[in-house]
């Protein structure tokens, strides 16, 4: 891909290709390479952009007269708008192929839920950049389509068989029985930490020289699918070269950004008293803990648990356990917001106009590394001074990168809190857009993109986990408690879900 985007771009189109991210993503350097890599490849891409309306994708798909419809996603939100773009293609009479591709998207996913709303044309899961040239340029011939489309279709048939094999063994635990099975530390025998202070401490222009220091580097091979640990992907046989290549072009880059001020790097962490009330976290104003600030929502694992924690199993887990409840100590929590990103999109768009896709990518790549790097080095001043509780703490960044240290940072979206919506709450109490300039999309994705933000939880024993699929009382619960009616619910919760909503 480098290669080739050195040498120029080929000049008659072997076919013309849609590509946009769905409504609500942000940014999609995935997205982006498989685009320069079709152009390589001799297809005309049309790029979009990201936050396409479905209309738009396909009033766009029909004013270019385009051969194929590219979708891409990056938040489980997005999985939702890709079914929905599937049928419209369905009802306004498409029969071009539409593939999928992008972070959250998935072989299961496409075949379950985007393929059969696309009957009149075919539906294809890429899994990365590497795969997309055979992908169209199949699809696309005239001696081959055919055949390719009934073994895609044949394909997944058999994933939708597995996927509902895999659904009637699932059984869940009741809410009930989980919340009896909860994780519950011993807490007579713990005195929390309390924060250096209560409320919210902004930071501007915090210094991206100290945050180039704690850049795991890891991620960034993978973001361009060169898949190994860091630094031995240097050394790496097969990717060894094509790593040392990019590592150079990163370094020299990451000097110019951080001499000529590319980016603004600004966050805000907040501390508040808090308490566990069941499920949810109560956050209060102050220390007489009489006024509610806010109540953080968590969700709890419901996997049947073959032995309880009093007979050594393990505990049915939510992040509200790692804190005290209401009335037995007094605990704190805490949250923050960080982005590294003001000024990504400008930088990419002026190295696209002068038609360099390999820099405008590699100045999101670091955007976005230097976001993560921002919210370890900010965890690390939480734990060693803002909150506190580990003044000491003797590790080096290969230490962090681990999480060598006590406590975590868990964020929406993820695994441990798979609910998006809670970042709204977060970003209130701690007036992110005011002090960080950072925004939430409809699908609560974050505006710049390379930005990060979390709650923080001290507890020596608090730890990430999965809540893994739920079952329908505890989504009713979850609906009651944020105020929803349960078809909201099940709309943020869908890829969690244990049934099938009506
Ligand atoms: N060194 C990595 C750090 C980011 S990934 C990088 O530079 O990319 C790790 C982060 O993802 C954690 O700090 C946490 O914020 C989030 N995370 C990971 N596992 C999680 C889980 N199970 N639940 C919630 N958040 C999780």
């Amino acid at each position: 891909f480098m290669e080739a985007e050195k040498e120029g771009k080929p000049r008659e189109a072997a076919g013309k290709i849609l590509m946009a991210t769905v409504k609500g993503d942000v940014h999609d350097i995935g997205k982006n390479i498989v685009g320069v890599v079709l152009q390589c490849n001799n297809y005309e891409v049309i790029d979009l952009g990201v936050m396409v309306p479905a209309d738009r994708i396909l009033d766009e798909a029909i004013a270019h007269k385009v051969d194929i419809v590219g979708l891409s996603g990056l938040i489980t939100p997005s999985l939702d708008e890709m079914v929905y773009v599937a049928s419209e293609m369905e009802r306004r009479g498409f029969n071009i192929p539409l593939l999928i591709g992008g972070a959250t998207t998935s072989k299961t996913h496409t075949a379950v839920k985007i393929e059969p709303q696309y009957k009149a044309g075919s539906t294809t899961y890429v899994l990365d950049a590497s795969r997309a040239v055979g992908v169209v340029s199949g699809l696309l011939s005239p001696s081959e389509k055919v055949r390719l489309q009934a073994e895609t279709r044949a394909e997944y048939v058999k994933v939708r068989e597995q996927f509902a094999r895999g659904q009637g063994n699932r059984a869940r635990s009741s809410i009930a029985e989980a919340r009896a099975n909860a994780f519950a530390p011993d807490w007579s025998a713990y005195e929390p930490p309390k924060p250096s202070f209560i409320g919210t401490r902004a930071f501007v222009a915090y210094d991206l020289a100290e945050l180039a220091k704690h850049i795991d580097w890891s991620p960034f091979f993978a973001s361009w699918e060169l898949v190994g640990r860091f630094p031995q992907i240097l050394e790496d046989d097969v990717v060894g070269e094509a790593a040392r290549d990019l590592y150079k072009d990163a370094q020299a880059m990451l000097e110019k950004i951080i001499a000529e001020k590319w980016f603004e790097a600004r966050g805000v962490v907040g501390f508040w008293p808090a308490q566990a009330d069941g499920d949810d976290v109560v956050l209060y104003t102050d220390e007489s803990r009489t006024t509610e600030l806010t109540r953080l929502h968590t969700l709890r694992q419901q996997m049947p648990k073959s032995q309880t924690q009093a007979d050594g199993g393990r505990a049915n887990v939510a992040l509200s356990d790692f804190v005290a409840p209401l009335g037995v100590k007094p605990d704190w929590m805490g949250g923050f917001a960080v982005t590294a990103g003001h000024g990504e999109l400008e930088i990419a768009a002026k190295f696209k106009a002068a038609g360099d896709d390999y820099n405008a990518i590699l100045a999101a790549a670091l955007a976005d590394r230097l976001a993560e790097a921002f919210a370890e080095a900010l965890h690390r001043k939480v734990r060693t001074k803002l909150w506190g509780y580990a003044p000491d703490e003797p590790f080096d960044i290969d230490a962090l990168i681990a999480e060598k240290y006590r406590g975590i940072r868990p964020a929406a979206g993820y695994p441990a809190q798979p609910d998006h919506t809670e970042k709204a709450e977060l970003f209130r109490i701690l007036d992110a857009e005011a002090q960080t300039g950072m925004q939430l999309t409809e699908s609560f994705a974050m505006n710049p993109p390379a930005s990060v933000s979390g709650v923080y939880f001290s507890h020596p024993e608090s730890h990430y986990f999965g809540v893994g699929r739920i079952e329908k009382d505890q989504v009713e619960d979850y609906a009651r408690r944020k105020g929803w009616d349960l078809k909201t619910a099940e709309r943020w919760l869908a890829p969690i879900l244990n049934y099938e909503p009506v």
